[in-house]
């Protein structure tokens, strides 16, 4: 399989070319159609197994090919990330696959100030990647508004469960527009974490590498 026979478009393409990626990793090519398909997905994977670009190529499709012109910025797309380390990488790889395309593309995480992430999500952003606590500040705070999210992603979240971030993600999901697409992914199914997918996801479609 190549990315053209998942059906990336075109310019999505041209940065995968850029940036050397020739070959789908097994996770990339299993779940890329389904999430062009607008399913929901249940990914059973570790880290190192391309399971980034996996998600974040189908969301920046459908975010790009859905572009109201001119764009009004309103966060389209929400990944909860356990650590700061991993929402930066995550961030990081949403600008890599996105470059020249014109998105904003934030990061909130604690244990910083807030004064910067402020005058980030001010500007408008069209992709957020965040710890669930201080986005929980952020919301009680009103300084985001999630009422456009279309995309979730639920990142490593076996590590969210020993963080104790359950309650946190329930209470965010508890904001999001109901008619969105799911993404979530865990190393490991413990029964806490099978009863959050449980209760987040729509149908989901598995995918276990
Ligand atoms: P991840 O599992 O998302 O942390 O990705 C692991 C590493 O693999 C990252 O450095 C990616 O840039 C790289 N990567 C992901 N997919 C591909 C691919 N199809 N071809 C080459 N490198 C890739």
């Amino acid at each position: 399989t190549t990315f053209k026979d998942l059906g990336l478009s075109a310019s999505l393409l041209a940065t995968l070319e850029k940036e050397g990626y020739h070959t789908p990793t097994p996770i990339q090519s299993q779940a890329i159609p389904i999430l062009l398909d607008k399913h929901d997905l249940l990914g059973i994977a570790q880290t190192g197994t391309g399971k980034t670009a996996a998600f974040a190529l189908p969301i920046l499709h459908h975010i790009l090919s859905n572009r109201i012109i001119p764009a009004p910025r309103s966060c389209r797309v929400l990944v909860l990330s356990p650590t700061r380390e991993l929402a930066t990488q995550i961030a990081d790889s949403f600008k890599t696959y996105s470059k020249g395309l014109g998105l904003q593309i934030a990061t909130i995480f604690g244990g910083v100030k807030y004064g910067p992430q402020y005058k980030a999500l001010q500007g408008g952003i069209d992709i957020l990647v965040a710890t669930p606590g201080r986005l929980i500040d952020h919301i009680e705070q009103k300084t985001i508004d999630l009422k456009a999210v279309e995309h979730l992603v639920l990142d490593e979240a076996d590590q969210m469960l020993d963080m104790g971030f359950i309650k946190p993600i329930r209470q965010v999901a508890s904001r999001l527009p109901a008619q969105r697409q799911n993404l979530f992914f865990s190393a490991t199914m413990p029964k806490e974490i099978a009863g959050l997918a449980n209760e987040l996801l729509t149908n989901p479609k598995k995918v276990e590498i």
